[in-house]
């Protein structure tokens, strides 16, 4: 996985990009949560769920229907995400972690398309090291990682942020 920080990012350089207007701070914040937890798969370990298994690490959780079923669910208990844009910005926000994933160089790949295929997808390319876990992580591999992360994610997703806040600017000078 990269590192959790580094899922929260993509959806807060989505939520930057719309402007507050469309995704509240609020939504942004959910939306950040939701791309972190899919690792949280990983109690399944403790469980004796094998990494490879349906519900293992990386598995259903790490799917875009699952990240669906979340948002709807989230959607019935709170206001702030019943509008469609809440709903396929949250979907958009945990789908986006299994998509990370599957950039990654290490470990199986995500089983993006449960509940009908449960195969292990990585992407073509797979710039992103994967992230050591635990105190592994303040090591020369852990900055390998961060490197990797801030080039291939961190910095798309600021120019990302950046390229609609420039475009709402636009928008709005030119209304003026
Ligand atoms: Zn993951």
């Amino acid at each position: 996985m990269p590192t959790i920080f580094t899922h929260a990012v993509v959806p807060l350089a989505v939520a930057a990009a719309a402007g507050g207007a469309r995704i509240s701070p609020k939504l942004a914040a959910a939306g950040a949560v939701f791309a972190i937890l899919p690792d949280a798969d990983v109690a399944g370990f403790a469980l004796g769920i094998e990494y490879a298994d349906e519900w293992g690490h990386r598995g259903a959780t790490h799917s875009i229907a699952f990240a669906g079923i979340c948002a709807g669910g989230l959607a019935l208990v709170w206001r702030e995400a019943r509008s469609l844009t809440a709903f396929l910005f949250l979907t958009f926000a945990m789908a986006s972690h299994g998509l990370l994933d599957t950039l990654t160089s290490g470990g199986l790949g995500a089983a993006l398309w449960w509940p009908w295929d449960n195969t292990r997808i990585f992407a073509p390319y797979t710039p992103i090291r994967v992230s050591p876990i635990g105190l592994n992580f303040f090591s020369a591999r852990g900055l390998a990682t961060l490197m990797s992360e801030l080039k291939w994610v961190w910095l798309p997703c600021l120019a990302f942020a950046l390229a609609g806040w420039g475009v709402r600017r636009a928008i709005r000078t030119h209304a003026a």
